[in-house]
């Protein structure tokens, strides 16, 4: 028997932006002076609190195995977390805890999809998606939303793409990698969709606490019973908590969908890291002070970057209302050119950015646009300066 490898893992395209962020980091490791605008990793440290939870929990030796689908503590401040700031009500059994986002998605989209079974994926959208749907023998089917709809699909668009394989869709607000929000409308128009249809939604919600201006999120569960029952609401503590290597995720779900999830994490990886469900379980009930003061620094460096980017000439953005990146249109940046050579893809320009530049930046083709960039304003004040100092002057050096 010929050894052959998985087609459908073979499939799999590694994540550019874990790719471009490690490249950054080993550039750094070298001594070379690199600013890296790639993954959204906030670079504050974990805080000190959640830090003594774990610590803690070390010392009690609170290290063995916990029930497969997380610890009843913090299942219970997960359905205190999710009535009180995103006005749903599950109950522990509707909870199962994972490690990470990532995984929260790949344990819904195995729970609810059968072979050919096609999920809607607004675009843009997180380069994950579409990998974790297939790697769960889904079909990503793409709906584009254009600048001028604020890169926020309509319901009809999801109508439209409707077929009598749809399972699911994915709703991502705030958005990454556009930092933009659906008002309550837009999703409500949405969840008619979804019941009118009889799909699911499957609502991405990472991204929640981190909020600028009078905005804020609506979790699409909460608007009436017939979508609460059709909803998967996910969400994790990497990104409000500064918790990325962490790796605690959640969803809120029907009983039923929970089950089989609990079930297949049971086998797949036991429970998430003990010491971790203790540093989430302090996240969620202790003090959410560092939560605001990291969101006003995060806020000081979008208005930063959103008014460096302005003013540059043949890129612009939209003023992000939520997460930490700026999603760039540079359509008018490509064809210029540069060192004699026309910069006619976004491959070429981060190839360049980085080489000559000494920035990393998040091409978005594997976010479904082939002529915008990402960038996150997760670092510091000074080295987004810095970076755009630079991008500038890439812009000031380029030609017709
Ligand atoms: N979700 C973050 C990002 O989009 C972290 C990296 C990743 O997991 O893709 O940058």
């Amino acid at each position: 028997m010929a050894l052959t490898l998985s087609r459908k893992a073979q499939a799999v395209k590694p994540s550019s932006t874990l790719s471009i962020t490690a490249k950054a980091k080993e550039l750094k490791a070298q001594g070379i002076d690199v600013v890296g605008f790639g993954a959204g990793e906030p670079d504050f440290p974990t805080p000190v609190n959640i830090c003594d939870a774990a610590i803690k929990a070390i010392k009690d030796d609170f290290t063995k195995y916990t029930p497969a689908s997380g610890t009843m503590e913090l299942k219970e401040a997960v359905c205190k977390k999710f009535k009180e700031f995103n006005g749903i009500s599950y109950e522990p059994s509707q909870i199962v805890i994972s490690n990470g986002g990532k995984h929260s998605l790949t344990n819904t989209f195995e729970a609810i999809l059968n072979p050919g079974d096609e999920v809607i994926i607004p675009s843009p959208y997180w380069l994950s998606y579409p990998e974790i749907v297939k790697m769960a023998d889904g079909v990503p089917v793409y709906i584009k939303a254009e600048k001028k709809q604020e890169y926020k699909v309509t319901a009809q668009q999801i109508e439209d793409a409707c077929t009598s394989k749809t399972k699911a869709v994915i709703i991502n607000s705030p958005n990454n990698p556009s930092g933009m929000i659906y008002t309550k409308e837009e999703l409500e128009a949405i969840a008619d969709v979804a019941v009118r249809k009889d799909i699911y939604v499957v609502s991405d919600e990472i991204y929640e606490n981190l909020i600028y201006g009078d905005q804020a999120p609506i979790s699409i569960a909460s608007l009436n019973d017939e979508i609460y029952k059709r909803t998967i609401t996910i969400s994790g503590l990497a990104k409000s908590y500064s918790m990325t290597g962490w790796r605690i995720g959640y969803t809120g779900s029907s009983k039923e969908i929970a089950k089989i999830m609990g079930s297949i994490q049971s086998h797949q990886t036991s429970n998430p890291n003990s010491i971790a469900q203790k540093a989430a379980y302090e996240a969620l009930v202790g003090p959410q002070d560092s939560v605001f003061t990291m969101n006003f620094e995060f806020d000081k460096r979008r208005n930063y970057m959103y008014d460096r980017v302005s003013n540059m000439k043949y890129i612009s953005a939209l003023k992000p209302q939520g997460a930490f990146y700026m999603f760039i249109d540079v359509s008018n940046l490509l064809n210029k050119e540069y060192k004699g050579q026309k910069v006619n893809d976004l491959s070429n320009l981060a190839k360049v950015l980085i080489e000559d530049y000494n920035v990393a930046v998040i091409p978005c083709d594997d976010f479904g646009f082939d002529d915008h960039i990402r960038l996150s304003y997760a670092i510091s004040i000074e080295q987004i300066e810095k970076g755009l100092d630079r991008i500038e002057k890439f812009i000031n050096d380029v030609h017709e």
